[in-house]
């Protein structure tokens, strides 16, 4: 099945935040506090209890305040960094290649957390699990569109099958290059691809996100050469420990009947 993504239009975004409002209704989330930053933007963050936020990029251009808005949430990566480090394996990816988590399995280790190059999964200490936007997997599943997407009242957010959202990022960003010398598409092969993309008039920092992400090489290490091993590498330590047992058992008992001989002549 092809893979269905999210294009995120950021000229098109006016701010509204209609997007982080229908995704807390959607996921029933909570209300929590906040911390004010000295910006419009709220949260300052991603949350456990919020799966996308609206990030209000605050520069001043000749005089003038100028926003550069980026809605964000997991990027559900085509090669998931969270995915192979979870050794609960509680993070799969759904047919239409939505990245998501079966909070029964989820133990709140935090390894995704560490693991994710975009800093998405937030630990929710009330539930001890960790969270994050599934692209409205169950929404999908029924034929419907993320709620983010359905709130949106600009067009600035589209779903549908990636590789046609990928087709429209790079005809918008055509359209843009005249007036927008660094307008770019994002996604396409950051961390090799992800379901959602951007269209961009600038370059990716200006916006928030990080213009080269990589995966730790402690997660690749970790998923390549430590976690298949991992097996063998505890059967080892296992044998290790059984024969120091023995060892040191045998030395004793060799140490006594010297010690023995010793008094008796
Ligand atoms: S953005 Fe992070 S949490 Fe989302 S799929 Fe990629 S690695 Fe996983
Ligand atoms: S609903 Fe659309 S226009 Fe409003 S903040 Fe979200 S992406 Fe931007």
């Amino acid at each position: 099945m092809a893979y269905l993504g999210l294009l995120i239009d950021t000229t098109k975004c006016i701010g509204c935040r209609g997007c982080q409002v229908a995704c807390k209704q959607w996921n029933q989330l909570p209300a929590e506090p906040t911390t004010f930053k000295g910006t419009y933007q709220n949260h300052p963050d991603l949350t456990a209890n919020n799966f996308t936020i609206v990030a209000y990029n605050e520069y001043e251009e000749n005089g003038q305040l100028k926003w550069y808005f980026a809605k964000r949430q997991c990027m559900h990566c085509l090669d998931p960094a969270c995915m192979k480090v979870c050794p609960r394996k509680a993070i799969s990816r759904t047919e239409t290649g939505a990245v998501v988590r079966d909070m029964t399995r989820c133990v709140g280790c935090q390894y995704c957390t560490y693991a994710c190059p975009f800093h998405v999964p937030k630990y929710n200490a009330a539930i001890d699990k960790v969270t994050k936007c599934s692209l409205c997997a169950n929404r999908v599943a029924e034929g419907l569109a993320p709620a983010c997407v359905k709130a949106c009242v600009t067009g600035a957010l589209q779903f549908g099958k990636r590789e046609e959202l990928l087709a429209l990022a790079k005809e918008r960003v055509n359209s843009l290059l005249p007036s927008c010398p660094q307008a770019n598409v994002y996604g396409e092969t950051e961390v090799g691809g992800t379901n959602v993309l951007y269209v961009l008039a600038d370059r990716p920092s200006k916006y928030g996100l990080p213009e080269d992400p990589k995966v730790s090489p402690v997660t690749i290490a970790w998923n390549d050469y430590i976690k298949p091993y991992g097996p063998w590498l505890i059967a080892l330590t296992a044998a290790g420990s059984v024969l120091s047992f023995f060892t040191t058992r045998l030395m004793g008992a060799g140490k006594a009947a010297h010690e023995e001989e010793k008094l008796h002549g």
